[in-house]
């Protein structure tokens, strides 16, 4: 079946309650809505997700304007030609890794209809029923990020995600006061988000943290900062998972060579899609290292994608992943829920992503 149309639509999706990092603060995000028609009116859907410079809608544009018609004609099915087209065009810019993602996904989910398949059985089959999955802590008063800890246990969590890296001394308090609300079995993981200035300052927050129980810290240095990244790997207990330093296979080659990294933060949207994703999960098992699943925050159709493909992976590690994002959302572009229950997220084995676009919906939160 060939491709018949490709279309973006920009969307603005609200949040319940910005939420802040060392980044900065989020009250809602510009995504794209990939629609990837067929002559027979069958659709599959991606989602373009940018947390950072106003969000996506300029990919958005630049793809309707440059790529859609270079892909009309082509063969559904035929993903790695179109694969590497759309490298082609994306050379030089990882932005457009974000709408490689959001295309290949949505021809995913066309070839789980065609087939009545669900996208993990397209990547391998199940290596799991479910994924475990973090509660997110971000930065706020130390009251609240205490009450916040409390909720996500009483949820269910088993591993709670604490946002670090603008006040020090006030994250160590956090953390102290967090490890005291809760009960001892439940992790703590501290995501600084590269704002540590020195692989000194990271090693003596580490090392304090790590005394309170904080057993994975998150992107302590900066991405590039990989030699003292793999020292901080060496000299502290904790292990150290690189996010933002971990795009596309490239990066994680780069990270794996330099052993600086217990775990990898694997993104289907910054790896250039579910192939580009599964690539980096198959290196880093060459060097017996496991993979989270990290969130941009996507909102459903891209978090959807991520579970498909952890579902898939065999070396997602068994410490949680973050496939979240559609709850910081108010409103979404697709009919189905997504549920996480007692700490993991489960996914339906329905054809392709499981889910389906309410037009409704979509037309009310696009943008021009
Ligand atoms: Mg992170």
């Amino acid at each position: 079946m060939k491709i018949a149309s490709v279309e973006v639509v920009p969307v603005r999706l609200p949040h319940y309650k910005a939420a802040s990092d060392s980044l900065g603060t989020y009250s809602f995000s510009n995504h794209g809505i990939v629609i990837i028609r067929t002559e027979s009116g069958l659709y599959g859907a991606g989602e373009i997700a940018l947390a950072w410079f106003g969000g996506a809608h300029s990919i958005c544009r630049e793809v309707n304007e440059f790529w859609a018609d270079q892909l009309i004609g082509q063969e559904v099915t035929d993903i790695a030609a179109i694969s590497k087209k759309l490298d082609e065009l994306s050379d030089f810019s990882k932005r457009h890794l974000l709408a490689k993602a959001g295309i290949e996904t949505a021809l995913y989910d066309l070839i789980g209809k065609m087939t009545q398949l669900p996208v993990y059985q397209l990547l391998g089959g199940k290596s799991r029923t479910r994924i475990p999955i973090t509660g997110a802590i971000h930065i706020d008063s130390l009251d609240m990020m205490v009450e916040t800890a409390k909720q996500r246990v009483s949820e269910g969590f088993k591993e709670l995600k604490i946002k670090v890296g603008l006040d020090d001394e006030k994250d160590l308090k956090a953390i102290r006061q967090i490890r005291n609300a809760i009960p001892d079995p439940v992790l703590l993981r501290v995501d600084a988000n590269m704002a540590w200035r020195t692989k000194k300052q990271a090693k003596k927050l580490i090392d304090e943290m790590f005394a309170f129980g904080v057993h994975i810290v998150e992107q302590p240095l900066r991405d590039d900062c990989l030699d003292e990244l793999s020292w901080l790997r060496d000299n502290t207990e904790a292990l150290i998972l690189l996010d933002e330093s971990v795009w596309d296979i490239c990066d994680a080659k780069r990270c794996l060579e330099k052993g600086a990294a217990d775990l990898l933060h694997v993104y289907v949207s910054e790896a250039g899609g579910l192939n580009g994703a599964r690539k980096i999960f198959e290196l880093a098992e060459l060097y017996n290292i496991d993979c989270t699943l990290g969130s941009m925050p996507e909102a459903r159709i891209g978090s959807s994608a991520s579970a498909q493909l952890g579902i898939a992976m065999g070396n997602l590690s068994a410490f949680a992943s973050d496939v979240r994002g559609f709850t910081a959302y108010r409103e979404d572009v697709v009919h189905e829920e997504l549920i996480i229950a007692d700490g993991y997220l489960t996914i339906p084995d329905t054809p392709g992503l499981g889910v389906t676009i309410d037009f409704e919906k979509l037309k009310k939160l696009a943008v021009q």
